[in-house]
Formats: C-alpha cells, sequence, structure tokens
C-alpha cells in the first residue's frame, strides 16, 4: 500500500463507512478523508474509525433531519468530545427547508455555532432551500470557517458567502465556475452520495477536469489554523 505522503486526493466530506471501503480508496491514491457525524448517536463511531484508519478528520454535529433524535443534554456531550478531541471539526450540520420543524433546525444549528466560534473549530454545512437564514445566521459568527458540502447555490449565493470564511465542496461540475478556484474542494458523500465510495475520488477530480494539486493547496487552508 502507498504511504500517505504519495496520496493525492482527499475526500473533503463523508460520512461512516466500512473500514475496508477507506483501505480501498487509500489503495486508490485517497490519503484524507473528513467522516461527519449526522446523529448523537453516531459521535463515538466516528471518533473511533479515526483511531483505526490513517488520514480520518473527524466531525461531530447534528443534522437538521436528526435533531429529534438527540438527548436534552446534547449540547454538553457536544462540548465535552470536543475538547477532549482538539482536532475535531462540527458537523453535519444546517438548514433544511424540505424538512420539518425549521425554527427547531435554527436553534440547533445556532447552538452549533456558538460552540464552534467558542472551540475555534471548522463547521461542515448542509443547506437545502434556505440559503437567506444561512447568510443571516453565519453573519453573527464571522469567524467560523465554514464548509458547504455537495454546494447547490448559485452566483448569488457564492458572492454573499465569500464575505464569510467559506469553502464549497462539489461532486458536479455545474457549480464549479461559481465557485473561487482556492475555494473548491471534493467530495463523495459516501455512503449515500451519487459517485459511490471515496475510492472513486480520483476518478471524479479528472472528471471534473480539476487539478489535484491545488485541490490539496485548499484542503490544507481549510484544515490549517484551527
Ligand atoms: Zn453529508
Amino acid at each position: 500500500m502507498c504511504i500517505l505522503k504519495c496520496m493525492r486526493y482527499f475526500d473533503a466530506h463523508l460520512h461512516i463507512v466500512p473500514d475496508k471501503v477507506l483501505m480501498q480508496a487509500h489503495e486508490n491514491g485517497v490519503g484524507t478523508f473528513i467522516c461527519n457525524a449526522a446523529k448523537q448517536k453516531e459521535w463515538q463511531d466516528v471518533l473511533d474509525v479515526s483511531k483505526r484508519v490513517l488520514g480520518v478528520w473527524t466531525c461531530l454535529g447534528i443534522h437538521p433531519w436528526y435533531i429529534n433524535e438527540a438527548t436534552s443534554d446534547w449540547r454538553i456531550q457536544l462540548e465535552a468530545l470536543l475538547i477532549e478531541n482538539p482536532l475535531t471539526m462540527i458537523g453535519e450540520i444546517g438548514l433544511d427547508k424540505k424538512r420539518p420543524f425549521f425554527e427547531e433546525q435554527k436553534r440547533f444549528f445556532k447552538e452549533q455555532l456558538k460552540l464552534a466560534q467558542k472551540l475555534k473549530r471548522s463547521v461542515h454545512i448542509h443547506c437545502v432551500g434556505a440559503w437567506s437564514e444561512m447568510i443571516q445566521i453565519l453573519s453573527q459568527y464571522p469567524d467560523v470557517k465554514v464548509l458547504f458540502h455537495r454546494f447547490n447555490g448559485d452566483e448569488f449565493v457564492v458572492q454573499k458567502l465569500r464575505f464569510f470564511n467559506s469553502f464549497f465542496s462539489v461532486m458536479e461540475k455545474k457549480y464549479i465556475p461559481v465557485i473561487p478556484d482556492y475555494r473548491l474542494l471534493v467530495e463523495s458523500d459516501a455512503p449515500d452520495g451519487p459517485i459511490g465510495g471515496p475510492d472513486k475520488i480520483p476518478a471524479l477530480v479528472q472528471a471534473l477536469e480539476l487539478n489535484p494539486d491545488y485541490l490539496n493547496q485548499n484542503l490544507r487552508l481549510f484544515l490549517d489554523d484551527r
């Protein structure tokens, strides 16, 4: 197997997948994975994956689809785990207008942004149909570095989001022209993303006609200075 140093590719956003899927991606030259929890009961599993497999960065958070599964002390538990794991980021969090309890979603989102600001952690964001609320809320947390995963906004949204410390991760070519080069990342969103597992990232980068070296520079920019 290749050593991590010679691995040219990364997956900026995925969820828990079997270890063997990550190993397979290693063999294809993917050396870095940012593994997100969607719900509270996945937090420990995400941390455990990073102890078993090289190159796994971790994000803990509560996705807007799963806020109703959170325990009453979720925020205290999340803060404790983040303090215990100083490199861990916050994700996947966000807003989804197509799902119920939008006001409650906003409350969870803001609580997690507050933690991100306090503990100086980056956040991985899911946003569907709620760009104006997203921009309005993020403007209250200007220091937080954000990654919009599976970015689906237009050039007007990007113009506004450029004022924040934003990165944009994509799988589709149509969004690339509106994103500043140095803010662009790629992802698989495995196991439910359309490209399949993280082992498909090199083929994706090629299909999108992107240069893996500048993508790596962007990733370093995103992961550094936290
Ligand atoms: Zn995701």
